[in-house]
């Protein structure tokens, strides 16, 4: 019996061990970002799940926010280098603010989320995070983390424990077992690749033509948002992109980088 353990839990802490957000650096000197692809079944399963999300959930019929989404995303898509990717921005007709990526270049946003995100440069500094997602290819890292936890959520706590993880992320761990087959995609994105999202956002933004300073106070609405909602009905943007005064502050502390991309044009 405690061989039957052991052998899994070998297997996971590999996996565990693997998930750091890609390697080498994000942004070269030179402005350039370098991306990182993903695989084709990734990128297949992005593709379909993404279709099978316009089949269940409304597509939204707001020409505002249509109009919005279409202009910012294709001012931000000139900007991106990424062979293969299949682009795609969707309005969904849903008053919980969100936004999300799939593999393949699939974006989609929440009608709930334009009363935040206001302004162009607001839904850009979205828009670019989520690009970022998958530029960086961040559902990778994701994807290898979550092949062993279908082997089970007490193995994987004992792991996390024995492996120092905090409280939060050990709760993350088991909120993910949790998921199903949509575990791949529906993964809380690491702190480490939500910060590269973050900067590499503002990157697109900036060579959009948005000023990056609208990043940080459309992440700073948000906040303000789920302040005033309390805790309890937290958003899932929020549970899976944890949004503190740390994570603005380190944006914040890269706006003189974007500044230099956003003052190139
Ligand atoms: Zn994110």
């Amino acid at each position: 019996m405690k061989n039957l353990i052991l052998l899994p839990v070998t297997a996971i802490t590999l996996h565990l061990s693997s998930c750091a957000p890609t390697a080498g650096p994000a942004l070269s000197d030179n402005g350039q970002i370098n991306t990182v692809r993903a695989s084709n079944t990734l990128l297949q399963q992005g593709v379909q799940q993404f279709e099978a999300m316009k089949k269940k959930k409304r597509i939204s019929s707001n020409s505002t926010y249509n109009a919005q989404m279409q202009r910012v995303a294709a001012r931000l898509k000139q900007t991106i280098n990424m062979p293969g990717a299949r682009w795609e921005f969707v309005v969904f007709e849903d008053p919980t603010p969100n936004a999300f990526a799939l593999p393949g270049g699939k974006v989609g946003v929440h009608t709930g989320l334009f009363p935040i995100t206001k302004t162009d440069g607001g839904l850009a500094a979205v828009l670019g995070h989520e690009i970022s997602h998958v530029t960086r290819n961040h559902a990778g890292s994701r994807k290898t983390q979550a092949t062993g936890l279908t082997l089970g959520g007490l193995v994987l706590d004992q792991i996390a424990k024995r492996g120092g993880a905090s409280d939060t992320s050990r709760a993350t761990l088991g909120t993910l077992y949790g998921t199903g087959a949509t575990i791949g995609f529906a993964l809380p994105h690491s702190r480490k690749a939500e910060l590269e999202a973050d900067q590499i956002g503002t990157i697109y933004m900036a060579k959009a033509g948005y000023n990056p300073n609208e990043a940080v106070a459309m992440w700073q609405r948000f906040a303000d948002y789920n302040r005033s909602k309390g805790s309890g009905s937290k958003p899932e943007f929020l549970r899976t992109h944890p949004l503190d005064t740390t994570r603005i502050n380190a944006l914040r502390a890269f706006l003189p980088t974007a500044m230099r991309e956003y003052n190139r044009l």
